[in-house]
Parts: C-alpha cells; sequence; structure tokens
C-alpha cells in the first residue's frame, strides 16, 4: 500500500521511534534498510512504499551535527586535562569520530524517512490548508531537505 493511500497512523514520533531501531516506521515489523543506508523499496510487513523517499543531505548533517558536538568538546577538555602522548590523541579522536558517525549515519536516515513518511512531505499532493505554506516555501526551496526540515518544524509547531 502507498503512503498516500495509508490506513496507517502517521503520528510523528513514534514512527521516528520505530525507524531508529531499524523498523518500518509505519508498522514496527520489517526491516527499513536492506543494507547499512539502503532502504527498502517496500515493507515486506506491511507493503508500506519507502522506495521514493529521499532524505538527500539531511543524515549527513545531522549526523555532523551530532558527531562534532560530542567529540570537539571531548577532545578539547582532553587534551587539556590528561596531556595525552601525541600518537594518543592522533589515534583515538578520528577513530571515536568514525566509529560514531557509522553508528549515528543509519539512525539519522532513519529519522528523515521516518519523518518525510509520517507527514507525507515529498511526493504526495498537498491538499490540506495549512499545507499551503509548504507549497510556497517549496516553490522556492532549492533543496528538498530544507523543504523537509521546515515541514517537521511546521508539524511541531503545529502539535504543541
Ligand atoms: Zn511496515
Amino acid at each position: 500500500m502507498s503512503a498516500s493511500g495509508s490506513h496507517l497512523p502517521t503520528r510523528i514520533w513514534p514512527a521516528i521511534a520505530r525507524a531508529m531501531t531499524g523498523k518500518c516506521p509505519a508498522c514496527g515489523r520489517g526491516k527499513l534498510f536492506r543494507g547499512y543506508l539502503h532502504q527498502v523499496e517496500n515493507c515486506t510487513s506491511c507493503g508500506e512504499h519507502y522506495g521514493k523517499t529521499h532524505a538527500d543531505d539531511g543524515p549527513a548533517w545531522l549526523t555532523i551535527l551530532v558527531v562534532g558536538h560530542l567529540v570537539v568538546p571531548s577532545a578539547l577538555y582532553a587534551e587539556t586535562t590528561f596531556r595525552w602522548p601525541l600518537w594518543v590523541s592522533i589515534t583515538v579522536w578520528p577513530l571515536a569520530a568514525a566509529a560514531l558517525t557509522l553508528t549515528i549515519l543509519p539512525r539519522a536516515k532513519a529519522v528523515f524517512i521516518a519523518a518525510i513518511w509520517a507527514m507525507k512531505a515529498l511526493g504526495f499532493p498537498m491538499n490540506r490548508p495549512e499545507d499551503r505554506i509548504c507549497r510556497v516555501f517549496v516553490r522556492g526551496a532549492r533543496y528538498r531537505e530544507a523543504y523537509s526540515l521546515f515541514c517537521i518544524a511546521r508539524h511541531i509547531a503545529l502539535k504543541s
């Protein structure tokens, strides 16, 4: 079943929570990825379609944001506090950054796919009155992730 005609609930936070565990945002049973970062075309459990959901640069942006805010302050603190030998520093921090990046990147992609799916943000007609501002924004937007981020912020603002 396509997301546009889905009968499944599309609440954003439960969808993101299911996706971050690698499960289908819609049903939570099927796998979201068939490889490290390659999403499935359709959920094997509920049939929800994810093949045309494009997270673009959003996951990389989120991963850099998180890893940078974890590694840089840690490195600055450790380097000024412990006075490690140089070989330890040039080994530990790149490995820590690489390990965190490899851990966070698929989860960041899952967050974007789930958010895009839950809000039907791409590839779906926006016929609701509250989508009017998104239509105006997307005409001027050069990047889909900017549109996606805008819609996520709008969704959060409307729910709170
Ligand atoms: Zn599913």
